[in-house]
């Protein structure tokens, strides 16, 4: 054969060859559900637990979070960990190649816990085996213990209109008597399900606990990036109220310096009242190492005169020093008692607290 036949006939060879390769294995790619104009995009995640035990998490009470990340993107948030750590995960098991696990980190390792959130598609088969252990554990000789939903990511974040995983759980939590279920939330969506809600409240004890910082529009969109504004979470809680949705305002964090002031809570306790809520609580800013990677450069930029007194009061922990949280304390203890609501020290009151979790055990 002529040395030009023998070259064609290798090259179409190699050219078949190249079109009947597969690419490189990879065990299962994260599958994209849906992506926003704005470059958002939503992966499915496949759980095999979604009820955190107390044993899991240090904290007296189960968990349950439908996401991992999170579109409002607020500056305090202390569950980016938890996103990168998930993507850590995906990437050891071969779900993510090295340019996605990039993408998937974002420049600053922070900024794709709002761009690419996570969603457990598949947690309601998840939750029926978790609530057979949720049920063993159970001892017949004191109250269920409690599940709070949202305790890491908001189960009503915009993913939730399209997904409606939160309305799945409590759909399926509805069906249980007995139960004691906690939600934390700043998104007004939760109204969408307040039918479910009072089904659930009618055989089962339930809170539901918007978060607001501060009725201060301008300074809301300083520390939160696209969370829904103060007047519509508000008009959120009184048709929950109305309804008879046993609901109140959680004031966290409070942030040292910004939002701590007697005219910005009494601001909050004020439309509380007037929104019809049950209670309110308070709790200072944790810094966890995860917070400070974002929350320290926008306080930089927005708030320098604070930066030395957060340094030196964060200094090698996370919790505020004793004597600020001993002070806030009786602050929302006074407020609490002159607007008539409950007089407590917070949600630890009703859900309780062994130890503060560890970063890494906040229960995703
Ligand atoms: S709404 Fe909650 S979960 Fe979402 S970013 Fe803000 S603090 Fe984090």
């Amino acid at each position: 054969m002529a040395v030009r036949e023998r070259e064609v006939k290798s090259a179409k060879r190699s050219r078949q060859l190249q079109l009947l390769s597969v690419p490189p294995y990879r065990p299962t790619a994260l599958p994209i559900l849906d992506e926003r104009l704005r470059g958002t995009k939503f992966v499915s995640l496949e759980p095999k637990s979604v009820l955190n035990s107390p044993q899991q998490t240090g904290v007296d009470f189960w968990s349950l979070n439908p996401y991992i990340g999170c579109e409002f993107g607020c500056t305090y948030c202390y569950a980016r960990y938890a996103h990168r750590y998930t993507v850590e995960r995906a990437h050891d098991a071969g779900k993510l190649t090295d340019d996605e696990f990039v993408e998937f980190r974002g420049p600053h390792g922070w900024e794709a816990f709002e761009r690419r959130v996570f969603v457990k598609e598949t947690l309601l088969g998840a939750l029926e085996r978790d609530l057979r252990r949720y049920f063993r554990s159970a001892d017949p000789a004191h109250p269920a213990a409690p599940i709070v939903i949202g305790t890491a990511t908001d189960p009503y974040q915009p993913a939730e209109r399209r997904f409606r995983l939160t309305r799945g759980v409590l759909e399926r939590l509805a069906r249980c008597d007995g139960l004691n279920v906690g939600i934390i939330t700043k998104s007004p969506l939760i109204a969408r399900d307040t039918d479910v809600l009072r089904r659930l409240q009618e055989c089962s004890d339930l809170e539901v606990h918007i978060s607001l910082t501060t009725v201060d529009v301008a300074l809301i969109r300083q520390v939160e990036a696209r969370s829904p504004m103060p007047a519509v979470r508000l008009r959120a809680l009184k048709r929950l109220a109305d309804a008879g949705v046993r609901v109140g305002l959680i004031v966290a964090p409070v942030l040292p310096g910004i939002t701590d002031d007697i005219p910005h809570l009494e601001a909050l306790f004020q439309a509380a009242r007037e929104a019809g809520a049950r209670f309110v609580h308070a709790g200072p800013l944790r810094l966890y190492p995860a917070v400070r990677d974002r929350f320290l450069p926008m306080l930089e930029e927005r708030f320098p005169d604070l930066v030395a007194r957060y340094r030196r009061a964060y200094e090698g922990r996370s919790g505020v020093p004793g004597d600020y949280a001993r002070a806030l304390a009786a602050r929302i203890t006074r407020l609490q008692a002159r607007f008539g609501f409950p007089v407590n020290q917070g949600m630890t009151d009703r859900y309780g607290r062994r130890q503060a979790p560890a970063q890494r055990e906040l229960g995703l």
